[in-house]
């Protein structure tokens, strides 16, 4: 069957796998420093899904009040409930204002205050003088397509450095030897030819897997394809059952409101017109952190006081803030709520319910982005030859919640840092070393056993019956029973994978044989998401299990760490949370009550 492909080879100092803010970042930094570099990427780079990121990126410049580093550091570690690495949150937070203001002279068009400076706006969970002081303005925006301006102007940046891009590639597996990452395997979506990447580091930034859930602001792309790659590597994901809810997707259409739009003033009300969330978070109210705001709104739905016909979802009313203000500050949500609800946002509220936004979990790796893995009991043993960086990386500064904005920073910041850290690895032009000859069989085993497959079972069948579980089983509140019956689902759900039936008339990568290949990728994901959450007994940050209602920090406080064999079959293991900092300008914030 093998003979079928035709591959073509390539050989680069490093390999990017994705093009969103995560990987552009990181090319343009490789590239800018000598290293010959190319990114894939499966859609064209500024489709990535950063390009969504409507509200803004962190960073404590001060521009529109008092502020520091390293309060954002400990709201950081705060809105993680005590499960982020505070090594690497420290990394971020203090990295954060140059990373801004290198961004500003690489020419994103950022908001303006009256006296030119960065315009910067309040979001959910950001605080001043160690959560003492009022609300902080930290949040960078360029209007309400923040991601959108940032992208475009890393590609331009990545191109202007002489960056390689293998656009509508999509990355299979990693090829792999001893241990050590040697390549990457891809297919040319255009020609249905493999092509062999040789490279001395391979960075994956592939981006989330939101479409593990029914409904999800993610795009239909977020399908975590690089976090699978490193489950059938053999490698373990990390944290995988914290997923965010965002609590303002428009309901029925799962599209992302933005929380600057509760940190321009928008506020959320119930059927009886209260604005309950004074009630949850007393102080920060609607910009409490997202896992408490989400949870206040289910909680008010399921006490009988949703909105609309069903009494199902909630409404976020910013008709008060005036046409000037929404109009200047959030165009984009305008045109969104009028396409996506029918609503005039000057004259009605929006109906919103939580939808699934982010994986806090995923690739384990230190804050150089080099991926880590529990070799011989070491929780911090690196893999050598593979980062990973982004929404696809665990690193961990997100914790067991992320806070709004923080992912903007993240990707900017860990993306320069894997660059500089591949720079220190890899001499350019080093000579790579011969593959061994059965180095692709792994890889064209997996492929042959997708494309000649002859079920019946749709590929899009099998997606919604997950997606339909983990929407069930899996979602804002989790119990142990019901975690326990969506794993025995899940299981039928992935052994029906065996049937499912893939078009190949024609010899070719279609979208049927690559959207089998994201499937495949999703169930494994999934996998590790509901195992993950059902062996923790335990509620923090986005994990919300109803019958262990309080966090318990005694015995997990740890990361959770899961790897999938050929059946995906889940194996659970842990590691300690990075309780320490890199220099002695910040202390470890050591855990408290979370309350806003
Ligand atoms: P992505 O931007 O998702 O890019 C992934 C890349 O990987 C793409 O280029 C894709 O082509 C490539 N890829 C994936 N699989 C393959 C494969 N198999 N082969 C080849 N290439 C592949 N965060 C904030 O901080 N502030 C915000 O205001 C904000 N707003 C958001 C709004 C929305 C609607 C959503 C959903 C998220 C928002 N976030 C925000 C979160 C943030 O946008 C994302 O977490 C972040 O952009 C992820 O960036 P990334 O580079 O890791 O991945």
């Amino acid at each position: 069957m093998t003979n079928a492909y035709k591959i073509i080879d390539h050989t680069y100092d490093v390999i990017v796998v994705g093009a969103g803010g995560a990987g552009l970042r990181a090319t343009l930094g490789m590239a800018a420093q000598g290293l010959s570099t190319a990114c894939v990427t499966k859609v064209f780079p500024t489709r990535s899904h950063t390009v969504a990121a409507q509200g803004g990126m962190s960073a404590s410049l001060g521009n529109m009040g008092e502020d520091h580093w390293t309060w954002h550091m400990y709201d950081t570690i705060k809105g993680s409930d005590w499960l982020g690495d505070q090594d690497a949150i420290e990394y971020m937070c203090r990295e954060a204002v140059p990373a801004v203001v290198e961004l500003e002279h690489f020419g994103v068009p950022f908001s303006r205050t009256e006296e030119g400076k960065i315009y910067q706006r309040p979001f959910g969970g950001m605080t001043t003088k160690f959560g003492e002081g009022p609300a902080a303005q930290r949040t960078c925006a360029a209007a309400d397509r923040t991601g959108h301006a940032i992208l475009h102007t890393l590609y331009q940046q990545s191109l202007k450095h002489g960056a390689e891009f293998y656009i509508e590639h999509f990355a299979t597996d990693l090829i792999m030897d001893d241990g050590v990452c040697r390549g990457v395997v891809s297919i040319d979506l255009a020609t249905g030819e493999l092509h062999r990447f040789r490279a001395h580091q391979v960075v994956l930034a592939t981006g989330g897997c939101g479409r593990t859930f029914f409904s999800a602001t993610s795009a239909h792309t977020c399908t975590g394809d690089g976090n699978a790659m490193a489950l059938r590597a053999g490698l373990p994901l990390q944290d995988m059952e914290f997923v965010q809810f965002h609590p303002t997707g428009i309901y029925g259409a799962g599209v992302l409101i933005t929380e600057g739009v509760r940190g321009e003033g928008g506020y959320l009300t119930n059927s009886e017109g209260e604005r309950f969330m004074e009630r949850y978070a007393p102080n920060a109210k609607d910009l409490a952190s997202r896992d408490v705001v989400s949870r206040s709104m289910t909680m008010e739905i399921n006490a009988g006081r949703g909105v609309g016909p069903d009494s199902d979802h909630i409404f976020l009313n910013l008709q008060h803030l005036g046409s000037e203000v929404i109009e200047k500050r959030l165009p984009g949500i305008s045109e969104s709520a009028r396409i996506f609800a029918d609503v005039d946002v000057t004259k009605n509220p929006i109906p919103v319910i939580p939808t699934v936004h982010y994986n806090m979990g995923g690739i384990p790796t230190n804050y150089h982005g080099e991926v880590v893995t529990l070799k011989d009991g070491d929780p911090d043993s690196v893999v050598p030859g593979l980062m990973a960086i982004g929404e696809a990386a665990c690193v961990s500064v997100h914790g067991a919640n992320r806070l709004g904005s923080n992912s903007l920073l993240d990707i900017v910041v860990f993306g320069r840092a894997a660059a500089i850290r591949a720079a220190e690895l890899v001499k350019p032009g080093t000579p790579h070393k011969p593959l061994k000859d059965n180095a692709m069989d792994p890889i064209l085993g997996h492929l042959d056993g997708i494309r000649f497959n002859k079920g019946d079972t749709g590929t899009a069948d099998i997606r919604d019956n997950m997606q339909r579980t983990m929407q069930k089983h899996a979602a804002v509140f989790r119990t142990g029973d019901s975690l326990a019956e969506g794993i025995d689902k899940m299981r039928v759900i992935v052994d029906s994978f065996d049937d499912v039936k893939v078009d190949d008339k024609n010899m070719i990568w279609n979208t049927d044989l690559i959207e089998t290949l994201e499937l495949e990728n999703l169930l494994m994901q999934a996998q590790t998401i509901i195992h993950g959450a059902h062996n923790r007994p335990e509620s923090r940050g986005a994990q919300a299990r109803d019958d262990y209602p309080d966090r318990n920090d005694e015995e997990w406080m740890k990361h959770t760490l899961a790897w999938t064999d050929e059946r995906a079959n889940v194996t659970i293991d842990y590691r300690p949370v990075h309780m320490y900092t890199l220099s002695d300008e910040c202390e470890v914030v050591p855990p408290k009550p979370r309350v806003y």
